[in-house]
């Protein structure tokens, strides 16, 4: 068994859509960045990335390649799966926290778990996310990006 982490951040901006788990939420503003910007899923896939010993996911997915340039994310993270594959490692387990002060995240949970039991092959049972918000406090208490969180058990 080995386990590894997981952290992402990224601004929110006017004029970009809002992806979390692969799925899109209604916002007015979305996450800014080089792919889809999925926050959420880009610690998931540096979860997984780690626990296997690969480095993390600007190394294999590098954001000045234009190859990635507004990609979806659940492309990045069946391409993690499938190097986790290659080195012999089965994912156990994964949960995660997502950081946000809005919009409520609770009524994407579903779709955004089927998501990732898709690209990862693992049931759904063993793919928990939460949510939470800062109280108002610091960057993402103000509105001004959203974070999120991933441990990642594989064997
Ligand atoms: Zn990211």
């Amino acid at each position: 068994m080995r386990v590894g982490i997981g952290y992402d951040i990224h601004r929110l901006v006017d004029g970009r859509r809002l992806i979390l788990g692969g799925k899109e939420i209604p916002f007015e503003k979305g996450l800014l960045g080089h792919s889809d910007a999925d926050v959420l899923i880009h610690a998931i896939c540096d979860a997984l990335l780690g626990a296997a010993g690969l480095g993390d996911i600007g190394i294999h997915f590098p954001d000045t390649d234009p190859l990635y340039k507004d990609i979806c994310s659940l492309e990045l993270l069946t391409g993690t799966c499938a190097m986790l594959k290659k080195e012999g490692c089965a994912i156990n387990n994964i949960d995660s926290t997502v950081f946000a002060e809005r919009p409520k995240i609770s009524p994407y949970m579903g779709e955004m778990r089927s998501n990732i039991a898709r690209c990862t092959g693992i049931d759904e049972r063993f793919i928990n996310i939460k949510a939470t918000t800062m109280e108002g406090l610091g960057i993402i208490g103000k509105g001004e990006g959203i974070a999120a969180m991933c441990i990642a058990m594989i064997v």
